[in-house]
């Protein structure tokens, strides 16, 4: 027998759906992939929205496509027809879509204010209308600018240099806003740099390996002494999902790896990595406002949802390493 919810009218037994967009991109797919994986949550359906802007493929999903769990929309988190339309039906929303890349928000920043900020207005106020129970919003470390010394606890005001961070952090107001105006249980992750399978080559670690990969240079920025606290893709799934399934409404937990290198030390595991010598590195000029350190302290997902990184950085950045050795046929057709 079944009993009903006042809030969403759903059975009870019924299978928690959850709404994830961005989820053909590096993030996003591989949290599909471990939600409809042998260890994830029993009772779940996802749907994936996804524009599949140069940054997404299908690809990612290959594996769980032919799930009968898994529905695959293709549209943009602005088309508030649209996401209206599926936030009706559905539980919860987990929120990926973004443009990502600090550069390219550098040459241009329209369309990261557009999708990163109104896009998750549209989807927060889809949410409040149509009554689904919890949002989890994607955010970045990045949003709270540069740190010398320390870490950032999550009640650091938000600080951002460059348009993306300035971007997700006004994605981030505008999902905290939404939970204090509105009562919705929004829940926010804060990330460090994730690295592993299926990152778009363009972010530094799969940049610089399919280039060592061909034989040519890297490019280093400045005196590559910016420091970068690194996080495998799938510690940071698991963070998001204890925050879906463990965090308070209104909460905000940075979700760390526990492994800050400087973009120097980086390459030369990278290089080390690929079997290839510094004489492979071309120093170019700094990156416009580059942050020199981000650095979060992620002690309130650890004491609140039993949070830990699991990977160990060697070991996971030698399997990312040949990951991409032995999966040319998904990075050679983005590069050419
Ligand atoms: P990604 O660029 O690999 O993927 C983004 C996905 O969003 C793509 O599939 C793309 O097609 C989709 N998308 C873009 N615009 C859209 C729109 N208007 N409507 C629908 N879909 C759209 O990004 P990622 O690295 O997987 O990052 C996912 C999230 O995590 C982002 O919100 C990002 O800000 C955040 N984040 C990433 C990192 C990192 O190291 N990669 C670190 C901190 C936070």
């Amino acid at each position: 027998m079944t009993t009903r919810t006042s809030r969403t009218d759903k059975p009870v037994d019924a299978p928690t759906r959850v709404l994830v967009t961005g989820g053909a991109g590096f993030i996003g797919s591989a949290y599909v992939r471990m939600l409809l994986g042998p260890h994830g949550p029993a009772g779940t359906t996802v749907t994936v929205l996804d524009k599949l802007t140069y940054a997404g493929t299908l690809t990612n999903l290959a594996s769980v496509l032919p799930d009968p769990r898994l529905t695959f929309v293709r549209g943009d988190i602005c088309d508030a027809d649209l996401v209206g339309r599926l936030a009706a039906g559905h539980d919860q929303i987990v929120h990926f879509a973004a443009e990502s890349h600090v550069d390219r928000s550098i040459d241009g920043g329209a369309a990261f204010v557009v999708t990163n900020a109104l896009g998750t207005q549209t989807l927060l106020d889809a949410a409040v209308r149509h009554g689904v129970r919890t949002f989890v919003h994607i955010s970045t470390d990045e949003v709270y600018g540069s740190i010398a010394e320390g870490s950032w606890t999550e009640d650091r005001p938000l600080s951002p240099n460059s348009p993306y961070s300035a971007s997700k952090a006004s994605s981030d107001l505008i999902a905290q806003a939404y939970h204090r105006t509105h009562g919705l249980d929004v829940r926010i992750t804060r990330c460090s740099n994730n690295y592993g399978p299926h990152q778009f080559p363009e972010k530094v670690i799969p940049l610089f390996v399919t280039r060592l990969l061909d034989g040519l240079d890297v490019p280093l920025y400045g005196d590559g002494s910016q420091i970068r606290d690194w996080l495998h893709v799938e510690d940071h799934c698991r963070g998001i999902e204890l925050a879906r399934t463990a965090g308070r409404p209104g909460r905000t937990y940075n979700i760390g790896g526990g492994t800050e290198l400087t973009n120097r030390e980086l390459t030369g595991l990278l290089l080390e990595a690929c079997g290839s010598g510094w004489e492979h590195v071309r120093h170019v000029e700094d990156r416009k406002g580059h942050d020199q350190r981000y650095s979060v302290d992620w002690s309130r997902a650890r004491d609140e949802l039993g949070y830990l990184p699991r990977h160990d950085f060697t070991a996971a950045l030698a399997r990312t390493v040949a990951w991409y050795r032995d999966n040319r046929d998904w990075w050679e057709p983005l590069t050419s």
